[in-house]
């Protein structure tokens, strides 16, 4: 079944509807998960780079599959297999409107996954093992989560590619010198999150993108951090791949996707073999379908998409330019909280952030940092944040990370700054 009519037709009108005023009391109100005590506590909930709270609306989507319509897609000629693949369908349309990307060609490059990890794997995996030859070399920052850095370490075991490393200063941004020296002609592929997890750094990507260009390599943009605070033009940006995961940006665990230009989906071949992904299947040999399902071998995560794709009509529901100033402004209140308690130290100031805020409590293991405000109803989260590499390189172990979505309020930073000075006192 072919959609890409319809997506090149809606692609600039998310939800085809207009977006309502920001209102964070409306948003609230719509996710039940905020609503209720922790230790005692109404919750706080500062830990959504790791994962989001979900909306109503998506809830709804998953119930109203498995409650109604529950069937499997693309083959069925009945009434609930039709319904369930249209319902997937729309949810690639969603996130057609929520990468900016339109044209005849939008369907074939949006590609459902189980999140960004399994993406980029997906890419080193075809495009890196099939295109990429022993010599070639993928720069990548070295401030990365381990889901875009470790499958290129397993890449170069494999084809003996070289992978190289962006360094960064104790702000926590790049070294675009550094970078510029790094590229080169065997340069094949940049790797680099749109939004580290770690700090919160929100990377030049388009002019990385721009240089990586210059010397003809693929840039692959890691937006788990970035889908979740808004939409993304992955063209403007000057991406070749683009992943992200469902769970990050309000909708369920287990599905993400890529995006990637089709030239390089087509380039990059399949990946799994099994159901969907062939054109034609004989016992000497099979041939392989177009994409998308070239790529999506299998029963996919149909409840799972069509999740998503309302958690994405949900987030586009709100005015981007409201969300973005409104999670500016509970940032710098989250980033005040932090520097006014005697011994905390913010990690990770570079002039452009999203969302996150990494400290050090001086004296104290982050852990017990983190253990406390839990106890306070306030959720963070404590470690490395997958980026080991980052940490070392920072001389730290860990750090403790309180993460923003757009239905965090005043009230969440007020409470959060009152349950860690006394978490700071009792640790010292
Ligand atoms: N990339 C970044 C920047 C992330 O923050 C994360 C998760 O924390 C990932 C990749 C991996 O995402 P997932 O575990 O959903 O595949």
């Amino acid at each position: 079944m072919s959609h890409a009519v319809a997506l090149g037709a809606a692609a600039h009108r998310p939800g085809g509807r207009r977006a309502a005023a920001f209102d964070v009391a409306a948003v609230r109100a719509t996710v039940p998960a905020l609503h209720q005590q922790v230790n005692g506590h109404p919750l706080v909930y500062l830990d959504n780079g790791a994962t989001s709270l979900k909306p109503q609306a998506m809830l709804d989507a998953l119930l109203g599959y498995y409650g109604g319509y529950c069937a499997n897609v693309h083959r069925g000629v009945h009434a609930l297999s039709v319904q369930a693949t249209l319902a997937c369908e729309d949810a690639r349309l969603a996130v057609a409107d929520h990468l900016h990307v339109a044209g005849p060609d939008a369907e074939a490059e949006i590609v459902f996954v189980r999140g960004t990890t399994e993406a980029i794997n997906l890419v080193a995996s075809t495009y890196g093992e099939r295109v990429l030859a022993p010599g070639d070399e993928i720069v990548i920052s070295a401030l990365e989560h381990h889901s875009n850095l470790v499958p290129y370490q397993m890449l170069a075991a494999r084809r003996g590619v070289v992978l190289r490393f962006i360094p960064f200063d104790a702000k926590g941004v790049l070294d675009l010198a550094a970078y510029r020296g790094l590229l080169g002609p065997k340069t094949r592929l940049v790797a680099i999150a749109e939004v580290s997890n770690a700090l919160g750094t929100r990377h030049p990507v388009a002019e990385m993108a721009a240089m990586a260009h210059a010397v003809g390599a693929v840039v692959l943009v890691d937006g788990a951090q970035a889908v979740p605070h808004g939409r993304v033009d992955v063209r403007a940006l000057g991406a070749d791949f683009y992943a992200f995961s469902g769970h990050k940006c309000f909708g369920p665990t287990g599905v993400g996707v890529l995006w990637g230009r089709r030239a390089l989906l087509e380039a990059a071949g399949p990946w799994h073999g099994g159901g969907d992904m062939i054109r034609s299947a004989a016992l000497e040999g099979s041939t392989w379908a177009d994409l998308p399902a070239r790529l999506e071998a299998g029963t996919p995560h149909i409840a799972g998409i069509i999740g998503l794709g309302a958690a994405l009509r949900w987030l586009q529901s709100f005015d981007a330019a409201e969300i973005a100033s409104h999670e500016a402004h509970l940032l710098a209140a989250l980033t005040a909280a932090v520097e006014a308690v005697p011994g905390a130290r913010v990690v990770g100031t570079a002039p452009d952030k999203a969302a996150v805020v990494s400290f050090v409590v001086d004296g104290t293991h982050p852990a017990d940092v983190g253990t406390l405000l839990d106890q306070q109803g306030v959720a963070v989260r404590t470690g490395h944040h997958c980026a080991e590499p980052a940490m070392r390189a920072l001389g730290l172990t860990g750090t403790v990370r309180a993460s923003l979505a757009l239905y965090n309020n005043d009230d969440d930073v007020a409470r959060f700054a009152e349950a860690l000075r006394r978490a700071a006192r009792l640790l010292r």
